[in-house]
């Protein structure tokens, strides 16, 4: 088949290389620069793209803020509502859909102004993190405020941009799922992912390792089915929970959705039969979901550093994979996959690496 994917960061690329593997056609259209990229040598470079548009059977994105133009011009080539997806970077619409689905969720509430914010906070018991409606990632775009904090301050920094007000979780960990969901409804989930954060941005990933109950997977499937058979969707998404502890259960409350493929399922690049990249072609093209094989892997961010260090292309457990990207403090350069036994075996490579492979914004 022919895919079109938007967009040409690091998760268009490894989408198309998928793509290709699977023996399609691949081609990436970049939304910075306003070009198609070829994925295929024989192909065209100088196709606009509504050419593109035209040339594909179907067209992904690697990021859920598709163009509004194309959503008109590539209607009947996507495989499910673009507008319904793209309605979910707003951090209202996400929530509402949470409520709707009757997923559990912290409580939020919104507010439209700093005049509306300062009412939420002077009357707040407990915590809360405030998230600008639109635009936010790796943590940006998001202020902590406390009961004994300056609400005038607060108000006047969060309440620039509409935004949410929601309860701040004294979570136990942050756990995510990763899955495909194929036109027939059928899924394929990973195991729950461990994420480790560090100033808001994702540190490393446990993939495999130390494996939930069997209840919380089905918790969270459960929260996969309902969501995505919402969106009556295709394809690869991934849910961010937190765990906490009620009533000494353990539970799941779902933090957000990205209805793509996510930083966190990179592990089951080097961890998994088949990674997340190869479950999104599979669903987009009609092929079966596949039975998971799974080794535990730890994924180790790059953030910031100017390269990986020789010592880690060298090792026989690690898979190394640069974005080819300028190198910034606190931006995602690529990412290190190493194959370990177990969790402190895994957290002794973090020990070992992640000050050396991740540069953090102040
Ligand atoms: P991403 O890069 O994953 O898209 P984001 O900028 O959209 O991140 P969130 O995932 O909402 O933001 O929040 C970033 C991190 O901040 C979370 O992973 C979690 O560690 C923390 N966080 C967010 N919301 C809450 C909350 N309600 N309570 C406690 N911690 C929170
Ligand atoms: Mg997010
Ligand atoms: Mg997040």
């Amino acid at each position: 088949m022919k895919i079109l994917f938007i967009g040409d960061g690091q998760l268009g690329q490894m989408l198309g290389a998928s793509g290709i593997s699977h023996g399609h056609e691949c081609l990436l259209f970049s939304t910075r620069s306003n070009t198609v990229k070829p994925l295929s040598a024989q192909l065209d470079l100088s196709m606009s793209l509504a050419e593109a548009i035209a040339w594909a059977d179907v067209v992904s994105w690697e990021h859920e803020d598709i163009p509004a133009d194309i959503i008109a011009a590539a209607h009947d080539k996507f495989l499910m509502d673009p507008a319904r997806i793209k309605s979910l970077t707003d951090r209202r619409a996400e929530k509402k859909l949470f409520d709707d689905c009757q997923v559990p969720t912290s409580p939020w509430q919104t507010y439209h102004n700093a005049d509306e914010l300062t009412k939420i906070l002077q009357q707040a018991e407990q915590p809360l993190v405030l998230k600008a409606a639109r635009g936010g990632y790796d943590g940006k775009g998001q202020w902590r405020f406390g009961v004994a904090d300056e609400v005038a301050e607060v108000a006047a920094a969060a309440g620039q941009a509409p935004g949410i007000a929601e309860q701040m979780i004294a979570f136990e960990r942050e756990v995510s799922l990763v899955g495909a969901r194929s036109k027939d409804g059928s899924i394929c989930c990973y195991p729950l992912i461990t994420n480790v954060h560090e100033r808001g941005i994702l540190s490393y990933s446990l993939g495999a390792i130390d494996p939930v109950s069997d209840a919380l997977q089905q918790q969270a499937e459960a929260c996969f089915k309902r969501l995505t058979d919402a969106l009556n969707y295709v394809g690869v998404l991934a849910i961010e929970f937190f765990v906490v502890e009620e009533q000494q259960q353990t539970k799941l409350l779902v933090n957000e959705i990205a209805p793509r493929v996510h930083n966190s399922g990179h592990w089951t690049m080097t961890g998994a039969n088949s990674s997340q990249f190869d479950l999104h072609i599979r669903a987009l093209t009609g092929m079966p979901l596949p039975l998971l094989r799974l080794t535990p892997t730890l994924m180790l961010n790059v953030i910031g550093a100017e390269q990986i260090p020789a010592g880690l292309w060298h090792h026989a457990d690690t898979d190394c994979h640069w974005y080819n990207k300028e190198a910034r403090p606190g931006r995602k350069v690529g990412h290190v996959n190493i194959r370990t036994a177990n969790r402190d075996t895994a957290q002794q490579w973090v020990s070992q690496w992640a000050h050396k492979l991740q540069v953090l914004a102040d």
